[in-house]
């Protein structure tokens, strides 16, 4: 009888994950159970250009729906898994039926944080993660509206570029000091604080959002320094929290993340897992992660594909991740946790720049402004982990070409 791989959650893991097996030769059954009502797409878009109205709806799907059909791939959509049995090698749906797996890959990527706050439960409150969320907040997206993000993060900042660009009237409240702070260093901060505010966005910070009021709908956010800010719609972008419960349950460990290690397998005999859920080790950066991008999301799934299959393709890729806000491209490439200089190439004024961070002059990260060479060649020199001089990287009458192709020759002899 043929093997049947299931693999729980339809999102870009789950796609890329069905995808790798076929190309990998797999044979055998696979049934991919996802609770949204979609085939597997891509959620960037939805806080940019999906969201701007530029984007139609199937070019978010990742591959038409009749590929699943095409390889043999069984969807069973806007299905929930509600519970993994890994004596029986079954899911419990919630639909009250029982799928039986021979090996399984879990998938489930991550949901938003919530507020729980006096006043979250009003409508017109709210966060953006799947495309029905992107459907209800366009109702609502008219020039003049009086927006509120909460959340000066990638989400709530691509939100705002899009809003105000559409004549909206847009606060930003966060509660940190600085937009951005769990990612990029002060310096890259305050450049996007200065290109959203000359765009018209009002951005606030130490603002910690105690309450929203209104009645039925959302009319005003209260701040617990007692300022108001007026509102006709909020959208909430305070992070995510990963979907492990599923897998907790079933004996699977778990740890901020589903662990697995550098081949996707968790610590239960056939079951890996890809993606937003996981914390995995990476031996590249020397460190355990759990990250939050398409990136991680695809080749994580291209590992867990080939130990499903029974091969050996470990996981190790230098994380990177983008965001777009107007004309403005980041990429980051790296993790920039523990630097002791940042050295700024190129001009902020201009719009085009990168932040290097060192520590003992290694390059631990770059934040590449609409600067796709440092980022590309970023890819590069992080993992061979090449030094630089910090006075010759900020000089740009050095050609950055050059400097990393000399700093790669060092590190390499
Ligand atoms: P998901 O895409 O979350 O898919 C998991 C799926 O599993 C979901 O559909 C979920 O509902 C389903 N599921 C969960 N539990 C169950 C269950 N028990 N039964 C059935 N189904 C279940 N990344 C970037 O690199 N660059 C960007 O610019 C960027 N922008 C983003 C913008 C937005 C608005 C959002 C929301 C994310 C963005 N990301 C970006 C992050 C990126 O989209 C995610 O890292 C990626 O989608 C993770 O893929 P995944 O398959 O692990 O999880």
């Amino acid at each position: 009888m043929s093997e049947t791989i299931a693999i729980v959650g339809a999102g870009q893991a789950a796609g890329q994950a069905a995808q790798s097996l076929r190309q990998r030769g797999f044979t055998g059954h696979i049934v991919m159970v996802g609770d949204e009502t979609f085939v597997p797409y891509q959620r960037p878009p939805l806080s940019k250009k999906f969201l701007a109205g530029e984007m139609e709806l199937e070019r978010l799907f990742v591959k038409p729906a009749h590929f699943y059909s095409d390889h043999d791939i069984q969807l069973l959509l806007a299905t929930r898994v509600a519970a993994i049995q890994t004596d029986t090698r079954s899911l419990q749906l919630d639909n009250g039926k029982t799928l039986a797996y021979d090996k399984l890959l879990l998938a489930t990527g991550s949901r938003v944080r919530k507020l729980s706050i006096p006043g979250s439960d009003l409508a017109g409150i709210h966060y953006l993660r799947n495309i029905s969320d992107v459907q209800a907040i366009q109702q609502k997206f008219r020039a003049g509206a009086r927006l509120v993000i909460v959340g000066a993060g990638y989400i709530g900042l691509e939100v705002a570029a899009v809003a105000v660009t559409h004549g909206i009237d847009v606060t930003v409240l966060e509660t940190e000091t600085r937009a951005m702070n769990r990612v990029v260093a002060p310096e890259v901060s305050a450049f996007f604080q200065t290109l959203h505010r000359e765009a018209g966005v009002k951005i606030q910070f130490g603002r910690m959002v105690k309450a929203f009021g209104g009645t039925g709908s959302v009319t005003q956010v209260i701040c617990a320094d007692g300022s108001v800010v007026p509102a006709d719609l909020c959208i909430v972008g305070i992070g995510i929290i990963p979907n492990t419960e599923l897998a907790d349950a079933a004996g699977v460990t778990c740890d901020n993340g589903i662990v697995v290690d550098e081949f996707a397998a968790t610590n239960v005999p056939g079951i890996c897992a890809a993606g937003d859920c996981t914390r995995h080790p990476n031996k590249l950066m020397g460190v355990s992660l759990r990250l939050e991008s398409v990136h991680n999301a695809l080749e994580q799934a291209k590992t867990a594909a080939a130990t499903l299959c029974g091969e050996k393709l470990p996981y190790a890729q230098v994380p990177w991740f983008w965001s777009d806000q107007y004309d403005v491209k980041l990429q980051i490439v790296g993790i920039n946790t523990g630097y002791d200089e940042l050295v700024i190439r190129g001009s902020p004024a201009d719009r085009s720049f990168a932040a290097f961070y060192l520590k003992n002059r290694q390059l631990l990260a770059i934040d590449a402004i609409n600067s796709a060479r440092e980022f590309m060649l970023g890819k590069k020199l992080i993992p061979a982990k090449v030094r630089f001089n910090p006075a010759e990287l900020a000089d740009p009458s050095i050609d950055f070409k050059s400097l990393a192709t000399e700093a790669l020759r060092i590190s390499e002899s």
